[in-house]
């Protein structure tokens, strides 16, 4: 089982999970090596690359001037850059000095939405229903849910559009009590987070500090498909000051 907060003697630290804010660093090459299908990777120690998981994107980044695709290794629970397109990363052998940056307003979209997708995870089940399905990807993230009898009481559409109001105002209501967003480890050594005392989930993505720096929270009118409903929605992160 591979642990989200690091890879044990790795000698790797996932900085993405402490601050989401960290989006440039200088750091050095832990650990390089060629896939099976020949292409190079690396692992540095300051990891500040998000991998694709949970729902959430890969972030978009950069080793000097070479942009690079972060993937979580399965074997080592390493998360490894590879170059998106030609050489950009031969060479590079455990030591060197690198310049690691993130794609910030990037970043900073995809927390919101992951953020902003467990508020509407913490929502729904204010309404009785179970989480079924999350996908914070831009402009199509959405939370599937399953409601109680299959959803029979929303067979209405008065009752959904009742429902879609309901989740709209229990969000609005969090992100003017701005609420903090943290994380902690449980007893498992599985990373929490929290917004609040509102809601807790295991997740290893990356999120705001509070929810007042979510804007623009948006979310459609509730659908019912094949006994789920679903809940799209839409963030964005706010501008900084
Ligand atoms: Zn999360």
């Amino acid at each position: 089982m591979v642990h989200h907060s690091s890879a044990a003697g790795s000698g790797q630290a996932a900085l993405y999970l402490q601050d989401t804010y960290l989006t440039d660093v200088v750091t050095n090459v832990v650990a390089a090596g060629r896939d099976d299908a020949g292409g190079v990777w690396v692992a540095v120690r300051h990891s500040i690359f998000h991998p694709q998981g949970g729902g959430q994107p890969a972030d978009r980044g950069w080793l000097g001037a070479c942009e690079v695709v972060p993937v979580r290794h399965a074997a080592s629970g390493l998360v490894v850059l590879h170059a998106r397109q030609g050489g950009g990363l031969d060479g590079l052998a455990e030591g060197d000095a690198v310049h690691a940056r993130v794609d910030t307003g990037l970043r900073r979209l995809h927390a919101a939405l992951h953020t902003a997708g467990h508020l509407v995870e913490a929502a729904g089940r204010g309404e009785g229903w179970t989480l079924a399905a999350n996908n914070h990807f831009p402009d199509q993230a959405r939370i599937e849910f399953t409601p109680p009898e299959a959803g029979a009481h929303l067979a209405e559409v008065e009752e959904r559009d009742k429902a879609t109001d309901r989740l709209r105002s229990f969000v609005d209501l969090a992100i003017a009590d701005d609420l903090p967003v943290t994380a902690d480890h449980d007893g498992e050594g599985r990373r929490v987070v929290r917004l609040g005392d509102l809601h807790a989930a295991p997740c290893g993505g990356t999120h705001v500090r509070s929810l007042a720096e979510l804007e623009h929270v948006t979310i459609p009118a509730v659908k019912l498909k094949k006994g789920r409903v679903r809940v799209s929605y839409s963030a964005s992160h706010r501008q900084p000051r």
